[in-house]
């Protein structure tokens, strides 16, 4: 048994919980506990002011912002730029490179209006320009950089509009520049800046064969969607000086997919993509810029592995191998070393925004002993009574072995087995079925009670199993198609625990069940220290207290990911930033849909629906099946409903 499981409840203290849900291997800098049992955020890092943030949510409650809520932390964005540029401006020092760091900030990880505008707000000390994938993104990067030293990096498919609108956004004082991904693009990049007698900056984006093993490891390599393959980039700096423009070829890009775990994969890239930028300068294009793209990984569980949700690297790593990569390339080539741009995402704005949401109730298995009636009991439930006194009896003898236990089980199981077939066939009542199981299960914590007692044995797989016969499901106020769906898409893992009681040992195991009607709408994968676990250590519930359980590192990709399945909407959203009278100011508020907007959404008239209800209501008050008081009521209801939230009240 790990340490966890020894540690009886009135010994647990912080520290317990803090290792059990691994908050101090993921939590960095930004997320600890305080000794009230509550998750503190220390939004500006280290020695900055902390928030205690279950106190921080009844405060928003109190404003009118019910739960699902998401919190942003502002500062944690601000700490997030400021720490990669810290990164490489440590590692240029460091290896005496000649070039500078500059970074963009790739839009589609969260395009929401505050963020972004947050992000080039607090960005411009270090000229944090933007990527922008699509025609959309580039109208909200065009409309949002101020600095005229930011760059924009305009990638994904482009046609004339895209290609003129970034060609005339150069002459507006801005710093596009216009990344062939396709080897169609050049012929209309030519055409378009014949048309407009101006030329755009270009990259290319290579398509390097290096390998990635994470998940998104067919962004690279031959079979890729994206980016020149040699023979291309080669065809391409040809008709860039055929139509005189090569003297604009700027940049060279790659992308080596999202979260990649293993510092290896980078390495490989950095060498092939290095050799690349200078040739391209020996062909004769300027370059002067090597953009590495986005991928830069978050260690979700803190395992510091490279399995899917960690990395074997630190930010600090990262920047170095950057550097150093690069640097040994350039050395005795007479080229000098590029101005570096990286594109990351993921590493941005994971840490700043918190999901809460509370439990509304929870399901288990009823494990309590049923007493015995006057009457005789049948012979099934006589040996499963009979099973669960020797498991008892075990409690008493000092030497027990792992094989009786193991036999009490198989038996308990059989036992219910029968009680199936019997109760099928006609031969036990319903009543006598529902003894049977709960029999069933209370043999099974008898058990798990005995097996705790077990040291250096290894233990069988079905005892090991037991908990999970006996786990519950804490039904959460969610939708996890909305606000976590790679959980759902690709078995992302997200750190995931209760916000507050952490003082207290957690007695149960449970998973969540979310809102919809979607029997995938669970979350039942939780982090473990570079594995998985199906069940997390959850509190039991009080009748007088709400249950609050956070989601943590999920501000990438999941809120334009989230979708409207059975008409769960956004949740409410604020924005904390520390203020400097020791406190905090709520900066932004963005209210939760109404159903009145996901029923628009799917072209439904909330007038209309309103109306119809009206009109069915009079109808029924006329007959007299329902009384106008009753009739009212209803209207009000709807009324009510339709300008609420989606999700559920308490
Ligand atoms: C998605 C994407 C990024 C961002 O990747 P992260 O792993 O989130 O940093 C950067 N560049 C390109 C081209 C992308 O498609």
């Amino acid at each position: 048994m790990n340490k966890e499981g020894l540690t009886s409840e009135d010994t647990w203290n912080v520290s317990h919980s803090s290792s059990l849900y691994g908050l101090n291997r993921w939590g960095e800098k930004y997320f600890s506990i305080n000794s009230l049992g509550n998750i503190v955020v220390k939004p500006k890092g280290e020695n900055g002011e902390t928030l205690d943030l279950f106190e921080l949510v009844k405060e928003l409650e109190g404003r009118n912002l019910k739960l699902p809520l998401l919190i942003r932390f502002d500062d944690i964005l601000e700490d997030r730029i400021k720490s990669i540029n810290t990164a490489f401006e440590q590692a240029i020092k460091k290896y005496k490179y000649e070039g500078i760091y500059q970074g963009v900030y790739p839009v589609k990880c969260n395009q929401q209006q505050q963020v972004v505008e947050t992000l080039m707000k607090y960005g411009r000390p270090w000229n944090l320009g933007l990527e922008a994938g699509s025609k959309a993104e580039l109208l909200i990067a065009l409309s949002l950089i101020s600095d005229p030293k930011a760059l924009l990096i305009c990638n994904g498919y482009k046609d004339k509009r895209y290609i003129e609108t970034s060609i005339l956004a150069r002459q507006l004082g801005q710093q596009p520049i216009l990344v062939i991904e396709q080897a169609d693009e050049v012929e209309r990049i030519i055409k378009a800046s014949k048309e407009l007698g101006a030329a755009p900056l270009i990259g290319i984006r290579g398509k390097l064969s290096t390998q990635s093993n994470g998940k998104w490891g067919e962004s690279i390599g031959d079979k890729s969607k994206f980016g020149l393959s040699i023979p291309e980039i080669l065809q391409t700096v040809e008709s860039l000086k055929q139509a005189n423009l090569l003297h604009e070829l700027r940049l060279l890009h790659f992308h080596v997919g999202s979260q990649i775990n293993d510092i290896a994969i980078f390495k490989d890239a950095l060498q092939e993509a290095g050799q690349i930028y200078i040739e391209l300068n020996k062909l004769g294009a300027p370059m002067g810029y090597l953009d590495v793209g986005g991928g830069l990984g978050i260690d979700y569980d803190g395992s510091q592995t490279s399995t899917a949700a960690s990395t074997n690297y630190s930010l600090q790593n990262y920047a170095n191998d950057v550097v150093a990569t690069i640097q040994e390339c350039c050395l005795g080539r007479d080229v000098s070393p590029p101005n570096l741009i990286s594109e990351s995402g993921r590493a941005i704005t994971s840490h700043f925004s918190v999901l809460i949401f509370n439990i509304l109730s929870e399901s288990k298995v009823p494990s309590n002993v049923p007493s015995k009636p006057d009457s005789q009991e049948c012979l099934i439930i006589k040996n499963l009574r009979e099973t669960l006194n020797s498991i008892n009896d075990f409690s008493d003898s000092s030497k027990v072995k792992i094989t009786q236990l193991q036999e009490a089980w198989t038996d308990a199981l059989k036992f219910k087995e029968d009680s199936l077939a019997a109760f099928r066939l006609g031969y036990m009542s319903i009543l006598e079925r529902s003894t049977a199981e709960q029999l069933t299960w209370a043999c099974a914590k008898s058990l798990i009670r005995e097996v705790e007692k077990i040291n250096g044995q290894i233990i069988p797989k079905e005892l090991q199993g037991l908990n999970y016969y006996l786990a519950r499901t804490y039904y959460a106020n969610l939708s996890i198609f909305r606000s976590a769906p790679d959980t759902w898409a690709i078995n992302q893992l997200f750190p995931i625990m209760p916000i507050h009681r952490l003082r207290e040992k957690p007695t149960n195991l449970g998973d969540f069940a979310d809102l919809t009607c979607d029997s995938d709408g669970k979350l039942s994968s939780f982090i473990n220290n570079g594995q998985v676990k199906p069940l997390l250590e959850l509190h039991e519930l009080k009748a007088d207290e709400s249950y609050l359980i956070g989601m943590f590192l999920g501000g990438a990709y999941q809120e334009v990911m989230g979708n409207s399945h059975n008409l769960f909407g956004s949740t409410n959203t604020a924005h904390i930033r520390l203020s400097n009278e020791r406190s905090y100011k709520v900066n932004h508020v963005i209210r939760a849909d109404s159903k009145a907007d996901l029923l628009e959404a799917m072209e439904h008239n909330p007038k209309l629906v309103l109306e119809r209800l009206r009109i069915a209501s009079e109808l029924a008050i006329q007959e007299r099946r329902l009384s106008i008081n009753d009739a009212q009521r209803l209207m009000e209801h709807i009324e009510i409903s339709l300008r609420e939230s989606t999700y559920l009240q308490e």
